[in-house]
């Protein structure tokens, strides 16, 4: 097998239909770019934010840009996104590091820190909270929240 070896373009490639998931092949496959706050390309800040759609029809492409028409674009989430890829692949820059690597301000760091820990308190409330003592004092940070 030779697949992994001579691929010519590292571009991220998604096979299925966003939307109903069926597998596409390449033939009638539809794509096209939608803003989306929350998409943070791997390693290419130029395209943060703009999504490439994939989908197994026009009618199904049309949908998805709808969802995503429908979503607000909040800069926060992307900055946040911007420091969250910066700091996985480079664990310890301090906050001028942080900021050359992003290409953020100091101002737009703070701002996307106060965004992400308001939305982890939001996502927390309305969980409920009544599964079980969880004292919650002492680890604010937690990554993973997908
Ligand atoms: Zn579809």
């Amino acid at each position: 097998m030779h697949d992994n070896s001579g691929e010519p373009t590292a571009t991220p490639r998604p096979r299925v239909c966003e939307l109903c998931g069926t597998a596409i092949n390449r033939t009638s496959q539809v794509s096209g770019r939608v803003r989306d706050s929350s998409w943070i390309h791997p390693y290419d800040s130029e395209q943060d934010g703009d999504r490439l759609l994939a989908a197994c029809s026009p009618g199904h492409l049309d949908q998805l840009r709808q969802r995503y028409r429908r979503r607000p674009f909040v800069k926060e989430e992307l900055w946040a996104g911007k420091i969250d890829r910066a700091l996985r692949a480079q664990p310890d820059l301090d906050e001028e590091e942080l900021a050359d690597v992003t290409g953020l301000n100091f101002i737009q760091i703070e701002h996307a820190l106060t965004w992400e820990s308001e939305r982890f308190l939001e996502e927390r409330a309305a969980r409920g909270g009544h599964e079980g003592p969880d004292g919650g004092s002492g680890r604010r940070n937690t990554q993973g929240l997908n």
